[in-house]
This record gives structure tokens, sequence and C-alpha cells, in this order.
């Protein structure tokens, strides 16, 4: 493709804990980033929300220094033809829409306030036909709970939403619209992968459904991001200042979508589990979505050209932020990566079970009043048997909603590929194979959700024309875990596992 061997995409990864930018050369190979880590807001238990102009500042910053470093290794700022934004899915930011700013902190996908008006939402008339167009069950998971509560709970929100002026996004929407510059530019769009996590979008048609604006009392009384596809050249405008003024923006993938992309899971039958704060299994079902029998969501994998392709996924809420715990709260070690050599001073769980229901728990079992839980504790228990039983949760849990995905989809995987922070330990990815019985394989570069983002601007720039020319990206040096214990001592634990969620649940009063 003459002049545009040395093009370069960008690519903004917004992700619960942290935000990076990343640089990436046609190879898929990263050339240059730069991460920062952004406050996290817990003002009471179950609560968790980020300051939404701290995470448009620590875009900005990435930006910035990851572009620095890249012009000092000898490239220039000029040959970064496009831009791709992939973001922590669910969180929901509320802003004026003529001001453009924001009316209060954006309520995190893990926060849970959102119970008591999710438990009378779930008594309403036509609370059972939701899922069957959204994809989504009712829950405090989607946006659109969390947007109640602020209708509800917080004053400013609530005038806005009187005066007609209640701006409503994910943080895609929000960080499009703000690095657009904002009511001046007022670029308002969100992709199908971002927008199915909403509760307001159909899931066939990709388009607002007034059934289900109705059903939340929200129909034209707020301002909605208009959805076009995940890859475009157009719609998601330019970046209006800074080092990259003048940029397009041209890919846009909600962060688990962008890393089953990022895995070239672009064929039915392909899966991925991504291990962050929070873990997440996503498996392309093609072009029909399969609207799930065994508590796991349908959701957009990727809009690229035209027809949606959709996935069928299992959400874990505690994956990383199960040793974050273990390291902050519990001060059992220093850095993250030390719970593996913690976790390694013993040869197994020594009958511990941790139940990680810091937030409920989510796929395939929906328990909302579920609480973390550790099972199994005796005078042998010691520091190095919760530490596996932490890692070990995430591992259960992922077991549980392959099981689910097999059910639904009529048939059985034959490897699951894993990227994410959690993935770095090599116990748990042994763990992992050990328990589901197939192979665990591990990229070599694991940015692969920034690596998504980058694809789907890239397809929309020029810069690859299909899938077949991304065939070879980040294929080189990766890792493959492989079963080393019999299905038999798998299905042991595992039945111990379910035992122990029974046992979990039940902590909040009706
Ligand atoms: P997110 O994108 O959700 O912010 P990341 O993919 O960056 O998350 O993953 C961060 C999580 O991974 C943290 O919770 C951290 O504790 C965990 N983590 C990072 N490295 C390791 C490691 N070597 N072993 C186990 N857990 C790890």
């Amino acid at each position: 493709m003459p002049g545009l061997t040395e093009s370069f995409v960008g690519s903004i990864d917004q992700g619960t804990t942290s935000t990076r930018f990343l640089i990436f050369n046609r190879d898929g190979e990263p050339v240059a980033s730069h991460q920062v880590e952004f406050e996290q807001i817990y003002p009471n238990p179950g609560w968790h929300e980020h300051d939404p102009l701290e995470l448009v500042s620590s875009v900005e910053t990435c930006i910035e220094e990851a572009v620095k470093k890249f012009e000092e290794i000898g490239h220039t700022r000029e040959s970064i033809k496009a831009i791709g934004i992939t973001n922590q899915r669910e969180t929901t930011v509320l802003w004026d829409s003529e001001t453009g700013e924001p009316l209060h902190n954006a309520i995190v996908w893990t926060d849970t306030r959102s119970q008591t008006i999710v438990r009378e939402l779930r008594s309403r008339k036509g609370a059972e036909d939701l899922q069957q167009i959204c994809g989504l069950p009712l829950s405090t998971y989607p946006s659109s709970t969390k947007l109640l509560w602020m209708v509800k709970n917080v004053p400013k929100v609530k005038e806005a939403y009187d005066k007609g002026r209640l701006a409503f996004g994910t943080v895609d929407s929000w960080l499009v619209y703000k690095l657009n510059g904002g009511p001046a530019a007022n670029v308002f769009v969100s992709d199908p992968t971002n927008a199915s996590r909403t509760m307001f979008m159909n899931l066939a048609t990709l388009e607002y459904d007034d059934r289900l604006l109705d059903f939340f009392g929200v129909k034209g009384k707020i301002h909605l991001p208009r959805i076009v596809p995940s890859s475009d050249r157009k719609s998601y405008g330019n970046i209006s200042s800074g080092i990259l003024e003048g940029v397009p923006i041209m890919g846009c993938l909600g962060d688990q979508s962008s890393a089953l992309v990022g895995q070239k899971g672009f064929y039915p039958g392909l899966a991925k589990n991504t291990y962050g704060t929070g873990c997440f299994l996503l498996y392309n079902v093609g072009e029909k979505p399969v609207i799930s029998k065994h508590g796991l969501l349908a959701t957009v994998a990727f809009q690229f050209d035209g027809k949606p392709v959709y996935a069928l996924e299992g959400s874990i809420a505690v994956g990383g932020s199960g040793v974050r715990f273990l390291q902050n709260n519990l001060s059992l070690f220093k850095e993250s990566k030390d719970i593996n050599e913690l976790a390694a001073t013993v040869e197994d769980n020594g009958g511990c079970i941790f139940v990680t229901a810091f937030s409920g728990l989510f796929a395939p079992y929906w328990i909302d009043d579920a609480k973390g839980t550790i099972f199994g504790i005796t005078q042998y228990t010691q520091k190095g048997h919760i530490a596996r039983a932490t890692l070990e949760a995430t591992c259960y849990q992922t077991k549980a909603i392959l099981d689910a995905m097999e059910k639904d989809s009529g048939h059985a995987l034959s490897e699951l590929a894993v990227d994410g922070g959690m993935s770095n330990s090599d116990l748990a990815m042994q763990i992992q194979a050990d328990l589901v019985s197939i192979p665990v394989y591990r990229p070599k570069m694991r940015e692969t959700t920034a690596l998504g983002a980058a694809i789907a601007a890239g397809l929309a720039l020029g810069l690859w024309r299909n899938f077949t020319e991304l065939r070879d990206i980040n294929r080189a040096g990766g890792a493959v875990f492989e079963p080393s214990v019999p299905p038999e001592k798998s299905a042991e634990m595992f039945a111990l596992w379910e035992k122990a969620v029974q046992m979990s649940k039940g902590w909040v009063k009706k």
C-alpha cells in the first residue's frame, strides 16, 4: 500500500484502573506507549466512581507522553494517521448537553448501588422481555440502572433531566465528545459494542428501541449518542488539541470486544478470556445474536463493514481485583505479581475455597446478594492457601462460564485465548488449563485490548484491508498451557466450588 507502509495507528485504552496510549505499526507491534493510573473513588461499600475529567486528562497525558517517546526513537507525529478508542464498558457518565460539564462522578461498572432500583424494575411489567431485545438481563451492571440511580438521587442530574439537558454516555462517548472539543464540535456518538451495554439498544437492529427506553422511563427525556459502526472514517471526528491535533478517530470498541478483535477472534467459534480487574470471556457466535438460556449475555463483538458480528459473553466481577484485595486490604504482598510466589509456597488450596463475591456474583450465577466468603479454613491454613484460592476463584468462574457457553452454542471450545494483567501469572494460567481441561493460549504481546481498537481504526484507514492481512499479527512467541491433571480431579474441585457459591448468598436483607 504505497504511502501507508510507514503509517502508525494510535490506540487509547481507557481501562478501569489505568489509561494507556499505544502506537502500533502495521505489524501490530506497539512501538511506543504510556500508562497512568487514576483515582479510584469508593464513597460507600459497593460504590465505585471515577472523576470524568480525570479520565480525559489521563488520556491527554498518555497521548502527549507516548508521542514524545515515539519521536525520541526517530518517528514523526505526522505518521500517526488514525486513532482507535477502547474503554471500560457500562461505566456511566452524565453531563450537561449545553456546557459539556459532568454532573456527577462516573459510576463504574462494578458499582452495585442500584440494587433497590433493580429489584423494583424486575417487578415491572415487561421486565422479562428485555433480554430478548437487548441481550442483557436486568442487574446493577448495565448503564441504564446507574443512570436511573443518578436521576433519582443527584439533584443536579435531576435538574438537567427536567430541563432536557441531560447527556448520557458510556466512557467512549464521553472521551470522543471531549477529545473533539466538547459542546463546540458536539460529536456525540457511540459504537454498537458499547451501546449494547446500556440496555437501550436493540441487538438485532443496532438502534435504540422505544420499548426499552419506555421501560426505563427515559424516552425523549435524555440525549443519547448516535450509534455508528465500530470502524468508521468520519463519525468519530478529530482530536481538537494537543500533540495529535487534527488526527482522526476512526475506531471504537468496548474493551472486551476490543480484546476479542485483538486476539483475532473474527470468526464464529473463537473465544478469549481477559483477566483484568474483572474477567471477561467472549465467544464469537457469528452474524446472529444468541440469547442465552444459561446465564450469559448476548452482545455485539464488532461492526466493521455493515454487518454486525455477535458474541456470547460471560463476565466475572472480581478477577485481578481479588489479587489487589490481598495486596491492599490484607497486605499479604507488595505487588500483584508477588501473589504467584506466595501461592507457590503451597501444593494446593489446602481445602480453601474463596468465593470472591465482593460485588455479588456475575455470570453464570447472577447472585446480587452474594458476599465474599472463604470456606474451609482450619489451623492448617496458610497465607499461601488464601493466595492460591484467590487465583482459583477466577478460574472456577471461567470454567462455569465455559460450561454455559457449551450448552448455549451447542459445541465445545478447543482452546482458550487469554490476556489481561492476571494472565501474566503462569500459575493462574496453569490452574485454568487444569480446571477447563483444554489448552490455554497466551500471546506474547498482551496488549490485545489496545490492539483491537488499533485494528478497528486501521481497517477504516485502509492500513489493513481485511482479516486475512491481519492473520500473522501477534502470532509468534506465545505460550501454551496444557492441562496437567485428570478431568476427574478438576470435576471434584469444581464441585466443591459450586457448593461454596451456594453458601455465599443471602447476606443482604430483601
Ligand atoms: P484493567 O484493564 O481492568 O485495569 P489490567 O488488565 O491492567 O486491568 O489488569 C490488572 C489486574 O491484573 C490487577 O488487578 C492486578 O492485580 C492483576 N495482575 C497484574 N499482574 C499480575 C500478576 N503477575 N499475577 C497476578 N495478577 C496480576
